[in-house]
């Protein structure tokens, strides 16, 4: 069991003195390699858990063989049992090493064009799997990463376990791109944040199932749909997409598609038209709400009465801020928060995956 209460330290690494040459890794910065040390020593040695950087948001890392790990996940998070956690690698060798199969010919091309980087894999469990079954919330596959950020590869690599970690946030609210939202959520709760500056991609990685027929795209993410198709050859080209949401009692190929999810305090509205937004805001009253207005490719929000901001032009840039910006509104305690949607195509059905859940109506 875990003590009531921790200090949770900050430790800053520098991911540009981090380098892996195949497999090997050799970090020239002193102070983070004995950062890396002690947060790798935490995972394989105790049943503590430590958040850490990666390329698409920030981790909460526990060792995925040690159910007293995974538990104080579960528990510094407070995330619902049933959802299962994605167990990360340092190179495709581990998935042999650690979950005692062969990489299924379906995922190679995948993981050839995407691994290191934001794309998870089911792979089926065996028998005699050390994975701890909280892990995987009693599903009989395992989701697996190999991720791109320096940070975290050293971290996987010198700890010599699968790490499983969800985002490094509460549960509910929005994922974390910088350390700082780490310990906001969870100060107190957790003994090291290793801060490695502000999440490249912004949003999770891409989860897909190739082990049912057809494949599916459980959760869209840092690798798009379009790229899936493209390279994956033709047993990925009628690849399908998980609905969104699920109901309370319906059993989901991906749990996470059932909970509320990435929402600040703040009332989320999606909108469609800038118009029309205006005319909501008008016929409500919210003259005595702060309201704030985050735009994405078109709007203009000269018209807007509140705080306009840009996530960015590009879908890219909207993916690497969204989060951010939804917990900045927070901050500045913003009442409602009108967002521009994006088209679904390439990263942006990634982008409106998230908002759709983070909003409570869209106009
Ligand atoms: P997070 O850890 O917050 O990035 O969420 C991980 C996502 O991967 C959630 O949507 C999970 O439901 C999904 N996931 C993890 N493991 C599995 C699995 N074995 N089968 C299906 N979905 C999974
Ligand atoms: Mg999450």
């Amino acid at each position: 069991m875990s003590k009531a209460a921790y200090h949770t330290e900050i430790l800053k690494v520098d991911p540009a003195s981090i380098a892996f040459t195949g497999d090997s890794l050799s970090i020239s910065d002193p102070q983070t390699e004995t950062s890396l040390k002690r947060a790798a020593t935490i995972i394989s040695s105790s049943s503590e858990v430590v958040a850490f950087p990666t390329e698409t948001v920030y981790g909460l890392g526990g060792n995925a063989f040690d159910d007293d790990s995974v538990r104080n996940i579960y528990r510094a998070k407070n995330r619902p049992a049933d959802n299962p956690l994605i167990s990360h690698i340092s190179s495709v060798s581990q998935v042999k090493q650690f979950f005692g199969i062969d990489l299924p010919k379906i995922y190679e091309p995948l993981v050839e064009s995407f691994w290191p980087g934001p794309l998870t894999i089911l792979l089926p469990i065996t028998t005699d799997s050390k994975l701890s079954k909280l892990t995987t919330a009693g599903q009989d596959t395992v989701a697996v990463r190999l991720p791109s950020h320096p940070v975290a590869r050293a971290l996987i690599h010198l700890s010599n376990v699968p790490i499983a970690a969800p985002s490094a946030n509460a549960s509910t609210r929005p994922s974390p791109t910088l350390a700082e939202h780490v310990y906001h959520d969870l100060n107190g709760k957790i003994p090291l944040i290793l801060d490695g500056g502000s999440a490249r991609v912004g949003v999770e990685s891409t989860v897909v199932d190739g082990i049912s027929n057809p494949p599916m795209l459980l959760r869209p993410g840092g690798v798009s749909l379009e790229q899936i198709k493209s390279v994956g050859g033709d047993a990925w080209k009628d690849v399908r997409v998980a609905k969104r949401v699920a109901d309370a009692n319906e059993p989901v190929k991906t749990p996470g598609m059932k909970y509320k999810h990435y929402s600040p305090t703040a009332r989320v509205i999606l909108v469609e038209k800038e118009e029309a937004m205006l005319n909501y805001i008008a016929s409500h009253d919210l003259s005595r709400d702060k309201i704030a207005l985050l735009t994405t490719q078109s709007f203009t929000g000269s018209q807007f009465p509140g705080i306009v901001e840009s996530m960015g032009s590009s879908k890219e840039e909207v993916s690497r801020n969204l989060f951010k910006c939804l917990r900045d509104m927070d901050e500045r305690r913003v009442d409602y928060i009108f967002v521009e949607a994006v088209d679904e195509t390439d990263q942006g059905l990634a982008i409106m995956n998230r908002l759709k859940k983070a909003a409570s109506e869209t106009i």
